[in-house]
């Protein structure tokens, strides 16, 4: 399949940027959320976002000037009905996620491929929702989005192979580069990089090293760009004990148990940046 109209569901800072690429690459993009202010907020950050890429002479004016027009904003869901491929990139939340997908499922047309963003949530459940699970799959693109070169691939029980391999076409297409996955929790890249990050911090509630010698250790010992617990504050401590109290309860293991010092500075209220404090003062 072809792709040339495609509609991205949520406005926010996903959703945005997904339209944001895929109208630079030429696409035509229905863009619709719930809220008013959502679509403006979104349509602003995409021409900032625009503005800036043609100051930095990687784009020119009147490529910004197309694109912008490639992106209809929209609060009706109606405007997506000839859209080939449809991007869910809405709240994090089962109950909001299924009333998208079985909305989309009844507008669009049998062979339309209905995608999800999510980061957390099952593929295979999601695509449950619909009476099309053969033409549902997982794009789990990465923030910000017009700077983050990878998108997962993420196959539900029943996904078909021609569905994997036009998600996969679609996002080369908008110049990502895309890798096969399988539903599990977390995917492929969250999977490996969420217990890196929760043994750093077990390494560093045993006074193995400091926060500073472990963030060096693993920027010039395995040229991370970023150490493991600067990354953590990033991300958002409450945000990383969640996924890793998620890996838990999913896998059953006991190797994915969060850090008790992890467990701790939540509970203090130290979220990383975002709050001030983590691992690092800010
Ligand atoms: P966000 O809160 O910035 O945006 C969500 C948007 O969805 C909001 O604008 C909200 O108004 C809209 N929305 C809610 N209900 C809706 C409905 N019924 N119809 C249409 N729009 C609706 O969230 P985000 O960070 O952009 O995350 C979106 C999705 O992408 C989530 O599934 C998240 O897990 C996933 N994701 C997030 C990141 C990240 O770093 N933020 C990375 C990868 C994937």
């Amino acid at each position: 399949m072809n792709i040339e109209r495609i509609g991205v569901v949520g406005a926010g800072l996903m959703g945005h940027g997904i339209a944001q690429v895929a109208a630079v690459a030429g696409l035509e993009v229905v863009l619709v959320d719930i809220a008013d202010e959502a679509l403006q907020r979104g349509m602003d950050s995409v021409a900032r976002s625009l503005a800036k890429l043609v100051q930095k002479e990687r784009l020119s004016d009147e490529a910004r000037t197309t694109a912008l027009s490639r992106i209809r904003a929209t609060t009706e869901y109606a405007a997506l009905a000839d859209a080939q491929l449809v991007i869910e990139a809405a709240t994090e939340n089962l109950a909001v996620k299924t009333k998208i997908l079985q909305q989309l499922d009844a507008l669009l047309p049998a062979e339309a491929i209905i995608a999800t963003n999510t980061s957390s949530l099952s593929v295979t459940e999601l695509a449950a929702a619909t009476s099309r699970p053969e033409n549902f799959v997982g794009m789990h693109f990465f923030n910000p989005v017009p700077v983050m070169a990878l998108v997962e691939i993420i196959s539900g029980l029943s996904t078909s192979e021609a569905t994997h391999a036009a998600a996969k076409a679609f996002a080369e297409t908008i110049g990502k580069t895309a890798i096969s996955v399988k539903n599990a929790p977390g995917f492929a890249v969250n999977r490996i990089l969420c217990p890196m990050i929760n043994e750093a911090i077990f390494a560093l509630a045993e006074g193995i090293a400091s926060a500073e010698d472990i963030d060096a250790g693993m920027k010039l010992g395995c040229n991370h760009p970023i150490g493991p617990l600067a990354l953590a504050d990033l991300v958002g401590l409450d945000t990383l004990l969640s996924i890793m109290e998620t890996f838990s309860q999913e896998f059953g293991d006991p190797k994915y148990r969060p850090a008790p010092l992890l467990r701790e500075l939540v509970a203090a209220g130290h979220y990383g940046r975002k709050s001030g404090r983590g691992f690092y003062q800010y």
